[in-house]
């Protein structure tokens, strides 16, 4: 018996205990080997037409024996080379064929490292080699139990080729080998790793047939041309969809596919679709984005997340390179700037075909949006704004003026020089619409989009200006309408004294037929009070009760008596508050009641009025609240228990 060299030894552990993190790996390794092999036998037959054959790799299971064995008709070994190449650890034939090819013979080849094979022992105990080489007439055996050494003998073959036959190690209590005899396991594997080998992966069953008799079945396992090579005229029509169905288990086929073929300092072939919805995790922790990486055919990693960015964790497909620096156990990528080539590359062909799409089919771009708007906008917040300007012209919002989805450059373009661009922030469109604020602008000619999404204005911020045009919240305090007489600063300073520190009152002229709405003044807007609020924070809005000096109602409380005015505010800040979606506040109603129900409700016991126990008013009471209220201490008739504003 040859012993494997000391160095082998251990590297033979190492190859066994520790390098691969999933064992069923060992077939993709040996069906790696044996698609090489062929290729090798190949291109020699390019000039030796006598090596030409019908190539192809086989899998046969013997249960009984517990044995597997991949077969090819490829290069061969002979003796030397059995000892060579799989006596020594860490020697690859394959890269030496490679390195004396050169490039353009050698690209396709997958062997590199020399330690494949032995992936082998992480579930076999015995293998044995039956191998001939090419063009030579004998065969030789080697064998080996995966510890001490290996040994070489003479033996039969009929044809050039390798056997690699493996018995497998036996089920333990909570480890089970048999399952790499079962036809269904085999036929998943070589589909997960080697589907698009380049020669037919058959497997040999055996099929009972009458008569007690056993007929052999050939199946072939793998699709070998990925549909991403195949030519665009070759593809059938529903072709690429089929493949997205079955490559990422979706049902419905995608609303865009892109392909790609890159040649230059980085070689790449990718094929990438949009699904037709999130899929039902995207926004959970526990999505896994990534695409499919390939290196020359074979499977290396199921879902790289390096090659696509965050914000377009949705895309989903396949990249095919022969160019990666694979580490030993070819699982996982060493951190190489080839993938960050890849990665910026996809990142920008993703971005064109999105933009070509807004340009040249805009309803299915809306439909893309739809989806996944929100994660473009996510893009364009994400990272301090980073990636903003590659995604500030993807983005659609509603216009108000044009009832439809329009892109932040459209909307601009209809503005005057320096013009801002106004925005207004609400649930949804129908909200907005319903903004007392919104009329002033639409009376003024001037379209508003709609950010119905909560990030959306934290991307206006992060964007500043397009084209020198700033964004400008409707409902932002800095439009502070003119106070055009004394009268109307006193009745200003006399409602914000009401208000009692909740809020400030400025005049407006933003508003038409509502007399009054809430906005904010300073760099926190309401909408973003709301979200930081929702995050835990306690960033708070500097509110502003803006007020329309030219509505009846607000003219009519120019002189009102104290009760009354009181009740006024109250209910004008109320609704204030509601046209922001806010809760009202417990007063309101009692308030509200009370103005209602006029003079017969000052003199009525305040139970058929409303909830609140307040004492019904006397007129004494009032005197002294109208100074209380400009002096802004708490009124002495107000029940402490209720109106509490928080
Ligand atoms: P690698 O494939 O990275 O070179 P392996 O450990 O998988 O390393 O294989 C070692 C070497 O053994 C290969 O480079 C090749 O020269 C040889 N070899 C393995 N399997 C076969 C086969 N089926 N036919 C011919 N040569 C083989
Ligand atoms: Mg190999």
């Amino acid at each position: 018996m040859k012993e494997f060299k000391a160095q082998s030894k251990k590297l033979l552990d190492l190859v066994v205990n520790s390098i691969y993190v999933n064992r069923e790996i060992f077939l993709r390794e040996l069906i790696s080997n044996a698609s090489d092999a062929i290729d090798k036998r190949r291109f020699m037959s390019l000039t030796d037409a006598s090596l030409d054959a019908d190539f192809g790799i086989e899998l046969k299971a013997d249960k009984a024996a517990r044995t597997l064995t991949v077969s090819d008709n490829g290069i061969g070994m002979n003796e030397k080379e059995l000892e060579d190449c799989l006596g020594v650890i860490a020697a690859s034939g394959t890269e030496a064929f490679k390195k004396e090819r050169g490039k353009t013979d050698g690209e396709q080849l997958i062997g590199q490292f020399g330690v494949g094979f032995y992936a082998a022992f992480m579930v076999a105990d015995n293998i044995t080699v039956i191998s001939r080489k090419a063009g030579e007439q004998s065969a030789y055996k080697w064998e080996s139990d995966g510890v001490e050494g290996f040994d070489i003998s003479p033996a039969e073959r009929a044809d050039a080729g390798t056997d690699v036959i493996i018995r497998l190690k036996a089920d333990g209590d909570d480890e089970s080998y048999s399952e790499f005899l079962e036809s269904y396991r085999l036929s998943q594997l070589v589909k997960k790793y080697s589907d698009y080998i380049r020669y037919p992966i058959r497997m040999l069953t055996e099929k009972p047939i009458e008569g007690g008799a056993k007929a052999e079945e050939t199946t072939v396992l793998n699709s070998m041309t990925p549909v991403w090579k195949k030519p665009k005229s070759e593809l059938g029509e529903t072709e690429l969809d089929d493949f997205y169905k079955s490559a990422f288990r979706d049902y419905r086929a995608p609303l865009i596919n892109i392909s790609t073929r890159v040649e230059g300092a980085v070689d790449y072939t990718a094929l990438l679709f949009v699904p037709s919805e999130p899929s039902f995790d995207y926004y959970t922790k526990d999505y896994k984005r990534g695409l499919s990486l390939y290196c020359n055919g074979v499977l290396i990693m199921d879902k790289c997340a390096e090659l696509v960015p965050e914000y377009l964790g949705f895309v989903r497909g396949v990249v095919d390179t022969p160019d990666l620096a694979l580490n030993i156990s070819r699982e996982t990528l060493q951190h190489d700037r080839r993938l960050v080539a890849i990665a910026n590359g996809l990142e920008k062909k993703i971005l064109a075909e999105f933009d070509k799409l807004l340009k040249n089919d805009r309803e299915k771009y809306e439909k893309v949006f739809a989806q996944f708007g929100k994660a473009l906008k996510f893009g364009a917040y994400d990272n301090f704004g980073a990636n903003k300007d590659k995604l500030k012209d993807l983005l659609l919002y509603y216009s108000d003026a044009d009832k439809k989805l329009v892109t932040i450059k459209e909307y601009v373009a209809k503005l005057d020089e320096k013009a801002p661009i106004l925005y207004a922030c609400g649930e949804t469109t129908e909200k907005i619409a319903m903004l007392p604020q919104i009329e002033g602008a639409r009376e003024n000619g001037k379209d508003v989009l709609h950010f119905t999404d909560p990030v959306d204005e934290f991307i206006a911020r992060m964007i500043e200006d397009y084209d020198g045009h700033k964004f400008e919240n409707i409902a932002s305090g800095a439009d502070n309408g003119k106070t055009k007489s004394a009268e109307h600063k006193e009745l200003l300073k006399r409602m914000e004294a009401r208000l009692k520190g909740k809020a400030a009152v400025t005049a407006t002229d933003k508003l038409k037929s509502y007399p009054v709405c809430l906005a904010a003044k300073g760099d926190v807007s309401l909408e973003m009070e709301r979200i930081m609020e929702a995050m835990g924070g306690g960033v708070k809005a500097e509110r502003v009760l803006q007020v329309n000096l030219d509505h009846p109602i607000v003219k009519s409380m120019d002189g009102m008596d104290d009760d009354k005015f009181a009740d006024c505010v109250t209910v004008l800040y109320n609704e204030a508050l509601i046209a922001e979606g806010y809760k009202t506040e417990p007063e309101f109603l009692s308030a509200l009641n009370r103005l209602i129900g006029g003079a017969s409700c000052q003199t009525e016991n305040a139970k058929v009025c409303g909830g609140d126990k307040k004492q019904p008013r006397k007129k004494p009471a009032a005197k002294k609240a109208a100074q209380s209220a400009t002096t802004d201490k708490p009124e002495s008739g107000e029940a402490p228990t209720e109106g509490v504003d928080k």
